[in-house]
């Protein structure tokens, strides 16, 4: 290790806070300190490479300092860095915006920012509150629904909608009551069916909700395709197109949060595209900018903007807004990121990754703590178990997990773990030869730790 390196981990220790993590745990570590990226590897402040596994926590699109992208923010910065949303228009933003509503689906004509996925989501639950309050006199549609094992952000707003415990727990006393319906978790299913082609049974509680409470609920939240917090958990074919059809018949705002999904990650545009279905709002972050800016955006309805119209003094605006909304800088970066996937036949592209990825994968099933490996797109989950008989976790102490992506390190690879699912979500950017490079350490890792 270089004294530089030495000095930036004890500077580190010293003055900062890591989110998610033990600190207690982090001060007995040493750390990696990431200085440079290209491609699609990280290089660390001693010039070691480690393929970026995890796409910089779903963010890097394309690789890291991708050509158009770093050129697209240079030209920002030679005009401006930022300038507000509230009360001036600015360049970057309305062409973004035009952008955005070509490729979403159809339909979602809207575009509102913000600078984090948490807010994207929090921003889609206040529209939707509102939504209620001024459209229907007798309202009572004030609370929301979602699915068990959610995972939509930090805010209270978007905890209240989350569903993972260890998460949450400690704040509960201050959050709002949400409807659960289960999420169709085959492997361990939630409401006790053996059949993993079961998608019904789910479907039936989360009817019954609506049937019952439609009146009450203003919103229904989801991670369409896949709950990526709760460890990559994929829905079955045509899960996500019932939930539509069931919001519609209810009269209930659907809010698919793909802030994870977004951007190809599932192998299309956006998840919803893969199953021909038009939310009522579309939360986007984390990939908007190709992983180079905090932007985010929330997209919605003419519907549901025309509720919010009137003179001034009726106050049906949206009182919401943050200091960066629209940043020009971001907005400048996403439209690159979208340019490239354009010009690159990114999702074209994109299918031969996947079906490799797909094969790549199998060889985990003859693992004997591979429980289950979890698969859509560019993204994989293995949930590791003590017994793949009676499917009994490790115990939480152990770090499977965790001590799995900790020995990747060794090999040149960043992974992380949900709880004992290791999961792998490289950039879409990855080459062949990398892709099976991060299989074969995953999965040599796994065989190694679990022994
Ligand atoms: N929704 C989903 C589905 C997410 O995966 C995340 C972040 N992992 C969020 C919301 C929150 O995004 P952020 O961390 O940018 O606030």
């Amino acid at each position: 290790m270089t004294p530089k390196t030495k000095k930036l981990i004890s500077l580190d220790k010293k003055y900062l806070w890591h989110p998610f993590t033990q600190m207690k745990e982090w001060e007995e570590s040493t750390p990696l300190v990431i200085e440079r990226g290209k491609g699609n590897y990280l290089i660390d402040t001693d010039g070691r490479r480690y393929l970026d596994g995890v796409s910089s926590l779903w963010v890097t699109v394309h690789g890291h300092r991708k050509k158009e992208i770093d050129s697209a923010i240079k030209k920002q910065l030679n005009k401006i860095a930022h300038t507000t949303l509230l009360g001036l228009g600015s360049t970057p933003s309305i062409e973004l915006a035009e952008r955005l509503v070509a490729v979403a689906p159809r339909g979602l004509d809207k575009v509102f920012y913000s600078d984090n996925g948490s807010t994207a989501v929090e921003i889609a639950l206040k529209m939707a509150f509102q939504y209620w309050e001024q459209t229907n006199k007798k309202n009572r549609k004030r609370k929301f629904a979602a699915f068990t094992g959610a995972y939509h952000g930090d805010t209270f707003g978007s905890m209240s909608v989350g569903e993972i415990d260890i998460f949450v727990k400690k704040y509960r006393p201050l959050l709002f009551d949400t409807f659960r319906a289960p999420y169709p978790y085959c492997y361990r299913c939630p409401v006790g069916k053996e059949k993993k082609d079961c998608k019904t049974a789910c479907l039936e509680v989360f009817e019954n909700i609506l049937k019952d409470r439609h009146e009450e609920i203003a919103g229904c939240v989801i991670e369409p395709l896949f709950e990526g917090a709760a460890g990559m958990i994929a829905s079955p074919p045509g899960f996500l197109k019932a939930v539509r059809r069931l919001t519609r018949k209810y009269d209930v705002l659907l809010i698919a949060d793909e802030v994870a999904t977004g951007f190809g990650r599932t192998g299309s545009m956006f998840a919803c595209d893969s199953e021909g279905v038009v939310p009522d709002f579309l939360c986007l972050a984390k990939g908007l900018t190709g992983g180079y800016m905090p932007l985010a955006a929330t997209l919605t309805t003419e519907k549901v903007y025309r509720a919010f119209l009137g003179s001034y003094d009726e106050y049906k605006s949206f009182f919401h807004g943050h200091t960066y909304t629209g940043n020009p800088l971001g907005c400048a970066a996403a439209i690159a990121n979208l340019e490239i996937f354009r010009k690159e036949n990114v999702l074209e592209r994109l299918k031969g990754k996947v079906a490799l990825f797909k094969t790549l994968l199998e060889k985990f099933e003859s693992l004997d703590h591979a429980g289950e490996v979890r698969h859509t797109g560019l993204v994989a989950g293995v949930e590791l178990v003590a017994d793949k008989n009676t499917k009994e976790p490790y115990p939480p102490a152990q770090r499977l997990g965790h001590r799995v992506c900790m020995e990747a390190r060794k090999y040149g690879l960043i992974i992380r773990p949900l709880g004992d699912t290791v999961v792998i979500m490289p950039p879409l950017s990855i080459k062949e030869t990398e892709l099976k490079k991060i299989v074969n350490i995953t999965y040599d890792c796994v065989k190694r730790i679990t022994l």
